[in-house]
């Protein structure tokens, strides 16, 4: 029997068995690969192309992908195992999610048995770095409205506009695009793979200064007469864009949520140390009523989220999570995020706002959590619809 006087430690009920063991190959790729680089990393605005072949060698990427396709066989829990750790180690500069969790999905969900086998093992190995282009100078929210366009000739598309804030696009060699090849609104919009190192017409535009995830390759990207075989049409018929992206959005977002909860918990055990330590008033801060106060509240934030968590990864686990869930999923966990590292980093007074201080960068981190990936106002948008 435990003994309920003491609190007992919480072990996510998916994190069991293998994925137990994805978790601790996870945490010590990112003590080894990533976090002695982060400063470095922040300052070159992009990890190093060794850092995708590493985790690709540690069987780390593409790991919910089947084996036949290179891919770790694993399910989203293991996916999971891998996003937690990154955020348990406060990195944001290594966009894992976005070719893993999004990218390879893609491929698996919708590409045929030649695009797969063409493109999942260089992914997974780590060769071959995946972004997903959907956003535009002129629209983000609206994705039905997009103007970059893909006009078939012959046995091309030749594809024309461009895209903003694409999360690895230093790396990217493979971009899945979301353009319009028919008309007007979402019937007309298809997702069109393009590899695109040396491809004529492929710009990657200026690395884009953020105010954190200094690590992050994040840019614009543009087309002009890009020509890219028709056989890189994602679905046996064009049209089916939209349909595609709502279907798969939802694991984005439990993917940012899991990220989230782990950057949260880090922040709580970091403000849990530092008040420990530092002294004012001849004592720990930690022993001011208003510290111990706000250390139970953000203690109890972040255990709430993950196990809020837990339940929405056991239904994607299971096949069984609807769009709303996980719009509830990626609003909420990212909003307690937000509040909970504001509350820590306050408790660190001054050092909390120096960027030597990982609490200060996961402040600037976290913000972003609540636009892309669909922001928290379409997360409500969505859910509002189905009440
Ligand atoms: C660091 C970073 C990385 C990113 N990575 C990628 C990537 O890899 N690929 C990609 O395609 N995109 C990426 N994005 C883009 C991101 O998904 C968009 O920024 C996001 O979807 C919002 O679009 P927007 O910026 O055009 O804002 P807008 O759509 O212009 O929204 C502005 C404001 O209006 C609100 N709003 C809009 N419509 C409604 C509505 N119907 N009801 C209520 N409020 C509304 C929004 O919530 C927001 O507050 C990234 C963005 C950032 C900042």
């Amino acid at each position: 029997m435990p003994d309920i006087l003491q609190p007992q430690p919480y072990v996510s009920p998916w994190m069991k068995d293998e994925v137990a063991d994805v978790v601790t190959l996870a945490r010590t790729f990112f003590e080894r690969e990533v976090t002695p680089h982060q400063e470095r990393f922040a300052e070159q605005h992009q990890v190093d192309k060794e850092t995708w072949l590493a985790a690709g060698a540690a069987g780390l990427l593409c790991i919910s992908v089947p084996e036949e396709y290179g891919g770790g066989g694993g399910t989203f829990a293991h996916e999971a195992a891998v996003l937690w750790e990154q955020g348990k180690a406060g990195d944001d500069a290594f966009g894992y999610s976005v070719h893993s969790s999004i990218v390879a999905h893609y491929l698996l969900a919708y590409g045929t048995e030649e695009q797969k086998q063409k493109w999942l093992p260089r992914m997974a190995s780590g060769e071959l770095v995946g972004a997903v282009a959907m956003t535009e100078p002129g629209t983000g929210s609206d994705l039905q409205n997009i103007r970059t366009t893909a006009r078939r000739e012959g046995e091309h598309y030749v594809i024309n506009g461009s895209k903003t804030f694409i999360t690895n696009s230093s790396h990217a060699g493979l971009v899945v695009i979301v353009a319009r090849t028919g008309g007007e609104g979402a019937q007309g919009i298809s997702l069109i793979v393009a590899e695109v190192d040396e491809l004529e017409g492929f710009e990657r535009g200026r690395v884009l200064a953020k105010i954190g995830q200094h690590g992050q390759d994040t840019r614009e990207l543009a087309f002009t007469d890009m020509r890219v075989p028709v056989a890189n049409l994602l679905g046996d018929q064009e049209g089916q864009g939209f349909y595609q992206l709502m279907t798969q959005l939802p694991q984005e977002r439990l993917a940012i949520a899991v990220g989230a909860v782990g950057s949260a918990e880090l922040a709580y055990e970091l403000a849990l140390a530092y008040t420990k330590e530092r002294e004012a008033f001849g004592r720990p801060i930690g022993a001011f009523q208003n510290t111990r106060f706000t250390l139970a509240e953000v203690g109890t934030d972040v255990l709430a989220a993950r196990t809020f968590l837990d339940h929405c990864v056991q239904l994607h686990v299971d096949g069984a999570l609807d769009a709303a869930t996980a719009s509830r999923a990626k609003y909420w966990t990212t909003d307690v995020q937000c509040d909970v590292i504001d509350r820590c980093l306050q408790l660190f007074g001054g050092y909390g706002y120096m960027l030597e201080y990982p609490i200060a960068r996961l402040y600037a981190g976290a913000r972003v959590q609540k636009i892309y990936g669909g922001t928290n106002e379409i997360m409500k948008e969505l859910i509002s619809r189905t009440l």
